[in-house]
């Protein structure tokens, strides 16, 4: 392909809509060989159907599981949230208003906690969640079975639970893998690049996505913290051997996410791109922002940052 200048190559971007924060950043594009991905949002589309739901403990009926849920998701960012507040609706459930919510945080990695009526505890999340709740091992060896059933169908697995009534509910929300995602991991598999996914959600989850684009299962790392995220992209920008030193050959890391959660691996990487859809936190700690969220823009620019590479060179 023919060199391009800078602005040439900012045009044709723009054009297409990938906004890169300058020259620098669009010629250091062209120096990627390794991309890691966020999943839920980046190579998924971040909205969620509800596939299974069901009430497990005879404390609660039907009815009041989903009054509680959707209270519990109602006040919750993560895109899980919103299908099950419509789930709920679907069955004539809507958010008790009657019913006060207080001290409603996040836990990182795990899902959501609050107080119901300022006394009733409740948490909403995984199993990592409710493992460490200790309320997990109380499941029934049929419910231990359905978790493993829901698990193995690609779906995200959630609870619901709390203090007194241990696990109330169960449920699997399923994600869609973007359209384009393949095709936009087989051209970078064609240039040479290398693709990775680091994900807060669980490993089968995880595996479903990268086998479905064409991932390799080594390259996939799952249940991580944004800590964790933000490590791994330190661990892949390794210094060149000593042999290498007089090679001025550049290889850099991009990672790609939409996430808040992204925010602490966008801004570690040598390229941060994210998803016009996505979190404004992580659009302020990125380079390059792909406007329509196609992950096609992504080999568009990166091919673009080569031949302006050529040009300056
Ligand atoms: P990711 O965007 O990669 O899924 P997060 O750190 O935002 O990472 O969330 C990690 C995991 O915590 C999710 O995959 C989900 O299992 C659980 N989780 C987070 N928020 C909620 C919520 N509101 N309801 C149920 N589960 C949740
Ligand atoms: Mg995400």
């Amino acid at each position: 392909s023919t060199p391009v200048t800078y602005a040439a190559g900012l045009a044709a971007t723009a054009k297409r809509g990938v906004i890169i924060k300058g020259g620098a950043k669009l010629e250091a594009m062209g120096s990627v060989d390794r991309v890691v991905f966020d999943k839920t949002g980046t190579l998924t589309k971040g909205k969620f159907s509800v596939t299974h739901l069901e009430v497990i403990s005879s404390s609660k009926t039907r009815q009041e599981m989903l009054e509680l849920l959707s209270l519990m998701q109602e006040r919750a960012s993560h895109p899980i949230a919103s299908s099950l507040v419509q789930a709920a609706k679907a069955e004539g459930v809507n958010v008790p208003r009657q019913m006060s919510v207080t001290d409603h945080q996040i836990l990182k990695g795990e899902g959501i906690m609050a107080k119901i009526n300022g006394k009733i505890q409740v948490y909403v999340g995984n199993q990592r969640l409710f493992n460490r709740l200790g309320m997990l091992e109380l499941l029934s060896p049929e419910n231990k079975n359905l978790v493993e059933e829901w698990g193995d169908s690609g779906g995200t697995l959630g609870f619901i639970g709390s203090r007194e009534d241990g696990i109330i509910g169960m449920f699997c929300v399923k994600d869609s893998v973007r359209e384009e995602a393949r095709e936009a991991i087989d051209e970078l598999k064609e240039a040479g690049i290398e693709a990775w996914i680091c994900t807060g959600d669980s490993d089968a989850t995880a595996q479903a996505v990268a086998k479905e684009i064409g991932i390799p299962e080594h390259c996939v790392n799952s249940q991580l913290l944004p800590e964790d995220k933000l490590q791994f992209v330190k661990g892949l920008k390794r210094p060149r051997p000593k042999k290498f030193a007089l090679c001025r050959e550049k290889r850099y890391v991009l990672f790609c996410g939409d996430g808040v959660n992204d925010a602490p691996a966008l801004a570690a990487a040598q390229i941060g791109v994210s998803m016009g859809e996505g979190a404004a936190m992580a659009l302020e700690m990125s380079d390059v922002t792909l406007m329509d969220s196609r992950l096609t823009k992504l080999t568009y620019a990166i091919r673009m940052g080569q031949r302006v590479l050529r040009t300056v060179k």
